[in-house]
């Protein structure tokens, strides 16, 4: 009855926290088509946020559908269940069809060892000396190393089979784009333990369109990227290579291709992502999500009166209830709490003061990454407030899309998919 789901070259995950901005992000979208890219638009919410603010995966795609109906939007879009697993997949089977199956929970579990033997067996090609074309170094690897490496991430490839053979029985074959995800781990995974993991991938049958590796150097949620990016640059690279060869060699789809999570606001490695896959003729998917609820509270407090009284609020909850926000994201923010002005000094602030702390503006010396990343985490609050919340954002609907909208095209989809 659906046709098959294939994820386009480009496309930009986009977080609609409050349901409110979907026609705004599109907007950024449209603008990018009339730029001459096509960039596509992917609803990304995970059960994490759901549960915090209290929604459903069906009023994503409400909101959605709506948007694409209103802007007369007729290329593809899709609605992604976000880091699910078999736990909390149920109520993103209907409304979604693009699935994030996260697990990273599992690695690091020992493998069965038969398994890991089988796999072994099955993949003489990765011992010894690995080349893999546009890399310029052979690996070097041997049975110690393989089996290491398949024991660390075979249990969890295999439960992602589980999931993926659950949406398949429950969505139909080919009626959603699946992704893997391995970023909230420790450690970033090397070339070569990215082809093991996609060799380990494909014998499970998963026919991913996307893989999101965790890359070197910190993503924290809402700031720039931390690390050295001539490292990253190299190791995109090298990514990039061994998904198109990892594509020939073990018949995974011909577009599958990097998802970058937490991909907004890392403004200094955008150069390194847009030159990589124009250089790879690749395609490439970039997550952002907290970004735009970011931009709702900039433009409340640019908006003054009311609106600059609810920014205020957040603010003052979210300072008073730090601990309890950033728990969830401990180890993807990095806030000093030296920096935090006061909720008493914010108070008095202006419209200017407050989006000037608040805008991710680098250039501007008011900036504060500890302010920006507190409120980032601070949605709950707002969630709290309810429909007072929801009230603002629609008195102030013009000046909150117009800063969410300029904030996708021209800090992110700008920079990564037009190279400007
Ligand atoms: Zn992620």
């Amino acid at each position: 009855m659906s046709k098959q789901r294939v994820l386009p070259r480009f496309s930009v995950g986009v977080g609609d926290r409050f349901a409110h901005q979907a026609k705004a992000q599109l907007a950024a979208c449209i603008q990018a088509a009339e730029a001459g890219v096509d960039v596509i638009p992917v609803w990304n919410k995970s059960n994490r946020e759901h549960t915090i603010i209290g929604t459903e995966p069906s009023q994503t795609r409400a909101a959605a559908d709506a948007a694409v109906k209103s802007l007369g939007w007729e290329k593809p879009y899709f609605l992604d269940a976000d880091h699910i697993s078999l736990k909390t997949v149920e109520r993103f089977l209907e409304p979604c069809d693009f699935f994030t199956l996260d697990v990273a929970e599992e690695i690091g579990k020992p493998a069965r060892p038969e398994d890991v033997e089988a796999f072994l067996a099955a993949h003489p090609e990765l011992l010894g000396s690995v080349s893999i074309p546009r890399i310029a170094e052979p690996f070097k690897t041997d049975a110690v190393f393989v089996r290491g490496v398949a024991n660390k991430f075979l249990a969890a490839v295999k439960d992602a089979g589980k999931i993926y053979r659950l949406l398949v029985e429950r969505k139909g074959e080919g009626n959603f784009v699946p992704e893997i995800s391995m970023d909230e781990t420790d450690l970033p995974q090397t070339p070569v333990e990215l082809l093991i993991i996609l060799a380990a991938i494909a014998d499970e049958r998963i026919p991913i369109q996307t893989i999101a590796p965790k890359f070197t150097g910190r993503f924290n949620k809402g700031v720039d990227y931390v690390g050295d990016v001539t490292q990253f640059s190299k190791e995109f690279e090298e990514d990039l290579a061994t998904i198109e060869f990892a594509i020939k060699r073990y018949g995974l789809p011909e577009n599958l291709k990097l998802s970058v999570h937490s991909g907004s606001d890392k403004f200094s490695i955008y150069k390194s992502i847009h030159d990589a896959v124009i250089k790879f003729n690749a395609g490439v998917h970039v997550k952002t999500a907290g970004t735009t609820w970011l931009e709702e509270i900039i433009g409340l407090a640019e908006a003054g009166g009311g609106g600059l009284e609810i920014a205020k609020e957040v603010y003052r909850e979210a300072y008073a209830h730090a601990e309890e926000l950033c728990k969830p994201y401990a180890t993807v923010i990095d806030i000093d709490h030296a920096r935090l002005p006061s909720p008493e000094v914010v108070q008095a602030w202006t419209s200017e003061q407050f989006t000037s702390a608040l805008r991710h503006d680098q250039s501007n010396p008011a900036y504060n990454p500890s302010f920006r990343q507190l409120l980032h985490v601070g949605f709950k609050v707002a969630a709290k407030m309810g429909d007072r919340y929801l009230r603002a954002l629609e008195a102030n609907h013009e000046i909150v899309a117009r800063n969410v909208t300029t904030n996708l095209y021209e800090r992110h989809i700008r920079p990564i998919f037009l190279g400007k």
